[in-house]
């Protein structure tokens, strides 16, 4: 093993990322390259999710599958639970890989609910655990309530349905799994067009966490708060200023620019938003399990030109190590 040392606090070239984002299937994703030497990649993954949430891999299966796809630094971030971390952590160490403890915490702000996601938690600080148990209570009242919106719409049995296909927390995508198996729609995203969502069959409106307790549960911790997928909340500018602004202020460090339901413009656009505002900029494939994903993991992009890094001074990094013959993870995933 060689130790590889040297950092780089640069982010890459825009045009880059936005090429390799539209060819990410036969080209080599650079991201999170922090140096290059003698052909040395380091893949970085910052948002996953496993079985504890709602992906469909166990913590121990996802990171085997992140280091089958050349991941060095993984973040596993199952929504409102840390429960997947430690056996993450084991598995990780099996790889060589260096896991980071992670969150994807629920928020309710202004009545819309946000994502926040926490990096290098302590998994461990009471009010972080107190919060989760709470907003993990919240989810099975709030899962009462989808079903009998369902039901309602004629759709039977979808409490004990979206139970079956849940291991750890319930969430929308259990439902969602429920209503595929049910034939009410051949895929979950088809079900999110026309159930689960504000208007439809199966939406139940929830109060989180507030985005204050959120920020402060992470910080306090010791983890950094990060915006997760911003391009999905559909605030419009004005309300997308006033957050950033009052997510800086409490204490947020960075915005997922580069994300799996992200476009190349959004990169370009929350890049340019994050420099503005001086926040960090994180990359995160939001992984749920083969077939169910945005984007296979070490598929992503390179942040865009001028975005700092929010792994820039994470001492993980230089941990890191890799096998002078490690295989390149730059052939096509299986
Ligand atoms: P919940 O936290 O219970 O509201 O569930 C949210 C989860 O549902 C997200 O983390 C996604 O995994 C999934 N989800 C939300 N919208 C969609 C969509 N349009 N297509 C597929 N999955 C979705
Ligand atoms: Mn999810
Ligand atoms: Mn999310
Ligand atoms: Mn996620």
């Amino acid at each position: 093993m060689r130790e590889v040392l040297a950092l780089s606090v640069f982010c890459y070239d825009s045009s880059c990322a936005t090429r390799l984002y539209t060819s990410c299937s036969s080209l080599p994703a650079r991201h999170g390259l922090l140096h290059d030497v003698s052909e040395s990649r380091f893949l970085i993954d910052l948002h996953s999710h496993s079985t504890v949430s709602d992906g469909t891999l166990t913590p121990a299966e996802l990171v085997r599958h992140a280091a089958a796809q050349g991941v060095r630094l993984l973040a596993l971030t199952d929504h409102d639970d840390v429960a997947g971390l430690d056996e993450a952590r084991r598995s990780a160490d099996e790889h060589g890989m260096h896991l980071i403890p992670g969150v994807e915490i629920s928020v309710t702000w202004k009545r819309r609910t946000l994502h926040i996601v926490g990096l290098r938690i302590d998994p461990t600080y009471p009010p972080l655990v107190e919060g989760l148990a709470r907003i993990r209570a919240g989810r099975h009242i709030r899962a009462q309530g989808m079903a009998a919106s369902l039901q309602a719409a004629g759709v039977e049995g979808s409490l004990e349905g979206a139970y079956r296909h849940a291991k750890g927390i319930i969430s929308r995508t259990h439902f969602a799994r429920y209503l595929v198996e049910a034939g009410y729609a051949s895929d979950t995203r088809k079900v999110f067009k026309r159930f689960l969502v504000k208007g439809k069959p199966g939406y139940y409106e929830h109060h989180w966490a507030d985005l204050d307790e959120a920020l402060g549960w992470i910080t306090e911790s010791g983890g950094v708060a990060v915006l997760a997928h911003p391009g999905r909340y559909d605030l419009g500018r004005t309300n997308m200023l006033l957050l950033l602004e009052e997510f800086r202020a409490l204490g947020g460090s960075a915005i997922e620019v580069v994300t799996g339901s992200h476009t190349p413009d959004q990169f370009q656009e929350f890049g340019k938003l994050a420099r503005q505002f001086s926040l960090k900029a994180s990359l995160g494939s939001d992984y749920h399990g083969p077939g169910h994903t945005y984007i296979e993991m070490g598929r992503l992009p390179d942040l865009p030109h001028g975005c700092v890094p929010v792994w820039q001074d994470w001492p993980e990094l230089e941990k890191l190590t890799v096998p002078a013959d490690a295989p390149s993870p730059l052939s096509p995933s299986t």
